[in-house]
């Protein structure tokens, strides 16, 4: 048996009830096959075997006070995968489905998603099984100080910075930075995603978003193509849903759908972002409050954006909401292109399907790496302590995908697989990190 195959079949033995991470490692490391075969003195380092492993996963008990006085218990997580090129970074999850499976396989992704950015950033991930809806302000101001109370323990600036991710936003890092603060007495890039006023990056908010159309665009572009009269369809009406639209629509495409996890709107004139925004980012309600504002639009529940005809797909909600029923639906309805907002949106089946039919596909860990890449130039700013202007941060973002596209569509090249993305971008991410864990030897 091949050394791939040998530490993925014991690994995946090992934690069969760990079904999301198990899926991650499984996709990973089937495409870094033909890098790893071509280097054999990993197998001797037993470099595999350290990479699937985290270096430290913390579960820590949150117990906090809800507004009747009583007292409600969540669990936290925060695993730190790999340090080997820079400082554990990746983003917290405040939802009711997080577990050690969900957490372990976003942690293990944002390895080689911090590594394909370029910039010195290690991996890890974190959060907890609190689910922000319904709570009031102050419910989520307490669990946030709750939970930072036990995470600051294992986390500085020179060590691992988390981020926000699915239930963390703007809200919840001020709430979690203010009781660091508190609790530490330094004001330090501890995390990402900070408002302007205390150490934010101008952006950042938009950076997710905007890096997926980015990435998409130069995909496009370099095969002859452009975003510009498409007809894209979005999922998700979040943090990276609602930039995504936005960059999407200033590159004249033609955005006609946005969903949650009650159902999704189509506007066949376009979804209007102020309302959007209005629906999600003030009111905090449910997608179907879209349709209500906006005639023209029409509300179908308990269903997913993919059966609406559409160019491009963007999928900006969760795990595994795009499956193989989806994707050939997709590809009979005329789409050419796919790029992941969200992290792994697509089963391994759906993937398979959509490289099969040679749909330009852009795995979540480039096409989404443009979040975690504004957050280490948060970081930057923060050590140097100046605040550069939204253009200049901006730039450098759309740098850093093109960047990116160029590294995963060569290293697919380079080992006979051109346009496959998910083993350019995995091959590209791996070989970096294993460049840098020999380098450091066993450790
Ligand atoms: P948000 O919490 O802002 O938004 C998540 C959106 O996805 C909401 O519209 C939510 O709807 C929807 N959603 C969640 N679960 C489901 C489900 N089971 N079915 C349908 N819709 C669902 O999160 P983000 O926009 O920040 O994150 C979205 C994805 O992008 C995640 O996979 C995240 O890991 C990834 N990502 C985020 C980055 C960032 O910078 N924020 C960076 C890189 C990746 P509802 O409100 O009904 O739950």
């Amino acid at each position: 048996m091949s050394y791939v195959n040998d530490v993925l079949e014991r690994t995946a033995t090992r934690y069969n009830y760990q079904p999301e991470f198990c899926q991650a490692l499984t996709e990973v490391l089937h495409s870094i096959a033909p890098a790893v075969e071509s280097n054999p003195q990993y197998e001797k380092a037993a470099l595999l075997e350290r990479l699937v492993a985290p270096e430290k996963a913390t579960v820590f008990r949150v117990p906090w006070v809800d507004d009747n006085g009583k007292v409600q218990v969540n669990r936290g997580y925060r695993v730190q995968f790999n340090s080997a090129i820079g400082p554990y970074k990746g983003g917290l999850r405040f939802h009711p489905s997080v577990n050690m499976s969900i957490i372990k396989f976003l942690g293990f992704e944002q390895i080689f998603k911090n590594s394909l950015t370029g910039l010195p950033i290690g991996g890890g991930k974190g959060g907890a099984d609190f689910d922000p809806k319904g709570k009031s302000d102050n419910e989520v101001m307490r669990f946030c100080q709750g939970f930072m109370t036990e995470l600051y323990k294992v986390i500085g600036p020179n060590s691992d910075v988390p981020a926000g991710d699915i239930g963390v936003g703007g809200r919840e890092i001020g709430y979690l930075f203010g009781q660091y603060k508190k609790i530490t007495g330094r004001h330090e890039g501890v995390l990402t995603g900070k408002g302007l006023s205390y150490g934010g990056s101008l952006a950042r908010t938009e950076a997710t978003g905007y890096g997926l159309v980015y990435l998409t665009e130069e995909m496009l572009r370099q095969h002859g193509n452009s975003l510009e009269g498409k007809t894209v369809a979005v999922s998700g009406s979040g943090n990276v849903a609602i930039y995504a639209i936005e960059k999407a629509q200033k590159l004249g495409a033609k955005v006609v759908t946005a969903s949650d996890s009650s159902g999704y709107v189509y506007d066949a004139e376009g979804i209007d972002l102020e309302i959007l925004k209005k629906v999600k980012e003030q009111e905090r309600a449910r997608i179907s409050k879209y349709a209500e504002y906006k005639p023209t639009a029409t509300f179908v529940p308990g269903k997913r954006v993919w059966e609406v005809p559409c160019t491009v797909a963007l999928p900006c909600a969760t795990q595994n909401e795009l499956n193989l029923e989806d994707a050939k639906t997709l590809v009979k309805n005329g789409c050419i292109a796919v790029a992941e907002g969200a992290n792994m949106p697509s089963t391994i089946e759906a993937t398979d399907y959509f490289l099969a039919n040679k749909v330009l596909f852009a795995p979540g860990k480039a096409a989404n790496a443009g979040g975690v890449a504004t957050s280490a130039l948060e970081m930057s700013q923060n050590s140097a302590r100046i605040v550069w202007t939204f253009e200049q941060v901006d730039e450098k973002l759309k740098d850093i995908m093109e960047n990116i596209y160029y590294h995963m569509s060569t290293a697919a090249e380079t080992y006979h697989q051109k346009d496959n993305f998910v083993v350019g971008a995995n091959i590209a991410g791996f070989l970096k990190v294993a460049d840098a864990m020999m380098a450091q030897g066993i450790v």
